[in-house]
């Protein structure tokens, strides 16, 4: 499965980031990236937990 962001809503909060910093970083200039997209099973709880925090709701799971 892989963890994607709609760029179109994100708003740089960096909740996200607070979350899984391995993962998600807010940059100076405001915009999160994603390190790795493709997560596995042992990462789902800190993943599941960015998207439902992300308050902007910018971020999806997507199985597979
Ligand atoms: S918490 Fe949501 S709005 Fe904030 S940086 Fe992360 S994805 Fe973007």
């Amino acid at each position: 499965m892989k963890v994607v962001v709609d760029r179109g809503r994100c708003v740089g909060m960096g909740i996200c980031e607070s979350i899984d910093s391995t993962r998600f970083e807010v940059g100076h200039d405001g915009v999160m990236t994603i390190s790795s997209e493709r997560f596995d099973e042992a990462d789902r709880a800190a993943v599941e937990e960015a998207v439902a925090s992300c308050p902007a709701g910018s971020l999806r799971i997507i199985e597979g």
